[in-house]
């Protein structure tokens, strides 16, 4: 079957040192698993991945594929051809037309010369290809600066033409820096925090906390969403909902009022500490930034820190929330993230909640509420939903 060829850039991989060849094959495999139903095959050359799609994908779902793929920081759709200069500008005599050029403006010719023994050198291939481009559109004019359209031609083993190159979403490829618990709610925050910690690396799953009928279906069916879109950025993920209603019960029932948020985070913690070592997870992901909310200062954190021995990770504590809401639009999960079914943190949160606890005093309230039962059936009775790495639901 007829192929498409893309032209893949790594990104800060390329930076590794001894460890590179690890990062490579993890962004390799990492591809390969999304554009898989369409017999992919991927090669490598210095610096680049020539990723082959069958002719039939849709250019969409190649770019979502790359452009959700941390580890890349560019692509675009590229020709090959034989290191042949008439061959060459015939080629960009081809694809010209219905390139991204458009009729006015300015452009550039990019030349990337790897094979030295090319007998023209950069510029002299640059001319004879801005001959071509002049050839079709004649009122483009040169700009080398800022210019309105790129052709760019790598010469290599053989040499690529491309025309538009997009931006890719950079970072390290997912799986390359542990496995972490994002606590996904349905809020704005935690999608963002759970894009940020897999732009480093890290391979995630996300645990909800669900207080049905107190939350409804449909605020799970939201999570369930807003898992699906951050899905292709984990390269797949694992939802673990926690029925957490009696949990939730029994804190406003037995605890004081003003620490019920409080309370309830810890048992976030501990409850998130147990599915986490289950399936080997060493870190907590938060989506909280510092000062935002009441329980979301220092003292807070320090508390509910002390609730688990893994280390809790809070990718957007310094951010402000318009930062936030900014990167939640890039990412795509801001229209679903302020659907308005309630989370159940709103549900049981008090008039006036304490931001100042004391550690070792809000410690001790968290015992005398005694809640080891309760999490550990909350534990059992988690059903798990999977997404995978293009952000389709897998059923079973
Ligand atoms: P978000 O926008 O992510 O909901 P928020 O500003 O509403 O955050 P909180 O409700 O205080 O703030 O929650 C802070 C963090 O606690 C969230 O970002 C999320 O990581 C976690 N969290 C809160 N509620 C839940 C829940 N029901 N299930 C899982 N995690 C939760
Ligand atoms: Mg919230």
């Amino acid at each position: 079957m007829a192929k498409k060829l893309y032209l893949v850039k790594e990104g800060e991989i390329s930076l590794k040192g001894g460890n590179r060849s690890h990062f490579e094959k993890k962004l390799r495999n990492n591809l390969k698993h999304k554009i898989r139903p369409y017999g992919s095959v991927i090669e490598k050359q210095k610096g680049r991945i020539f990723a082959y799609i069958d002719e039939e994908c849709p250019d969409e779902r190649i770019e979502k594929a790359l452009s959700t793929t941390f580890g890349i920081t560019g692509f675009a759709r590229a020709y090959c051809v034989e290191k042949d200069i008439d061959i060459i500008l015939s080629k960009a005599r081809e694809i010209l037309p219905s390139s991204t050029f458009g009729k006015k403006g300015t452009f550039k010719v990019k030349v990337v010369r790897e094979d030295k023994k090319f007998f023209l050198n950069s510029h002299e291939v640059a001319i004879r290809l801005a001959e071509v481009v002049h050839e079709i559109f004649p009122d483009l004019t040169v700009n080398l600066d800022e210019p309105d359209y790129v052709l760019t031609c790598e010469i290599r083993s053989e040499v690529y033409l491309y025309t538009s190159s997009m931006r890719g979403a950079g970072g390290l490829p997912a799986g390359t820096a542990g496995h972490g618990m994002l606590l996904l709610s349905g809020g704005i925050d935690s999608p963002v925090a759970a894009f940020m910690m897999a732009k480093r690396g890290m391979k995630l799953d996300c645990i909800y906390y669900h207080a049905y009928p107190y939350t409804s279906e449909l605020a799970l069916e939201k999570v369930k969403t807003l898992a699906s879109l951050v899905a292709p950025y984990l390269q797949g993920t694992k939802l673990y909902v926690v029925p957490f209603t009696e949990g939730q019960e029994h804190i406003r029932d037995n605890g004081y009022e003003e620490e019920a948020t409080l309370m309830f985070r810890a048992a976030m913690m501990q409850t998130s500490t147990k599915i986490a070592k289950n399936d080997e997870a060493t870190a907590l992901v938060t989506g909280e930034a510092l000062s935002q909310v009441a329980s979301q200062t220092l003292d807070a954190m320090n508390f509910t820190d002390s609730m688990t021995d893994l280390v809790v990770l809070r990718p957007l504590v310094g951010l402000d929330k318009e930062e936030i809401v900014n990167t939640a639009k890039k990412i795509g999960t801001y229209e679903t993230s302020i659907l308005p079914y309630e989370d159940c943190c709103v549900v049981f949160s008090p008039k006036h909640p304490i931001t100042k606890p004391h550690k070792e005093v809000a410690r001790k309230h968290f015992e005398a509420l005694n809640m080891d039962a309760i999490i550990d059936e909350a534990v059992k009775n988690t059903v798990v939903y999977e997404f995978d790495a293009m952000g389709n639901e897998i059923t079973k």
